[in-house]
C-alpha cells in the first residue's frame, strides 16, 4: 500500500465500540496489569478469557469495552497490541477494498502525518508477530 496520512482523533472511540473481541498478547496482558496496578494473575482474571492459543478481554454486558471511559482508553500507553496498531492490520492495508471502507469508517485516515509504506508494512508485520495463529 502507498503511504497515507493518518492521526488519531481526539475524543473519537468509534473503533473502540465496534463488535468483535480484543486479543493480547502475553506481553500486552503484562503491560496492562502493570497499568492498572493489578498482578497479572488478578487482570486475568478479571478482564480475560483464555483459550488454548488465544488471550481476549471479555466484554462487559450492554458494553463493548472495560477500559472504555469518557476520556479514552483506560489502558493508553499500554494498550492491546490490536488496538495500538489499528488501522494498519495486514487484512486492511493488503485489500484495497477493505481498506476503503475503514477510511469511510475511522475519521483519522486521511489526516495528520504521513505514514510511510515501510512503517504501514512495519504496523502490520507487527499484528503478524502478535497474533500468529490469526494470520496463519
Ligand atoms: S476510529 Fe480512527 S480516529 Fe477514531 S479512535 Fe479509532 S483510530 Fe482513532
Ligand atoms: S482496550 Fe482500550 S483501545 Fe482497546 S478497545 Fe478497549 S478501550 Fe479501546
Amino acid at each position: 500500500m502507498r503511504g497515507v496520512r493518518f492521526a488519531c482523533v481526539r475524543g473519537c472511540t468509534l473503533c473502540c465500540r465496534q463488535p468483535g473481541y480484543v486479543y493480547l498478547t502475553e506481553q500486552d496482558l503484562l503491560r496492562a496489569a502493570a497499568r492498572l496496578g493489578l498482578t497479572p494473575q488478578a487482570f486475568e482474571s478479571r478482564y480475560v478469557y483464555r483459550t488454548a492459543h488465544t488471550l481476549r478481554l471479555r466484554k462487559p454486558r450492554g458494553a463493548s469495552c472495560y477500559f472504555l471511559s469518557e476520556n479514552g482508553c483506560l489502558l493508553h500507553p499500554d494498550k492491546p497490541t490490536q488496538c495500538r496498531l489499528y488501522p494498519f492490520w495486514p487484512e486492511l492495508v493488503e485489500d484495497p477494498r477493505a481498506w476503503k471502507r475503514e477510511a469511510n469508517f475511522c475519521p483519522g485516515i486521511g489526516r495528520g502525518r504521513w505514514i510511510s509504506p515501510e512503517t504501514i508494512r512495519r504496523r502490520a508485520a507487527g499484528m503478524r508477530r502478535a497474533y500468529p495463529d490469526m494470520y496463519e
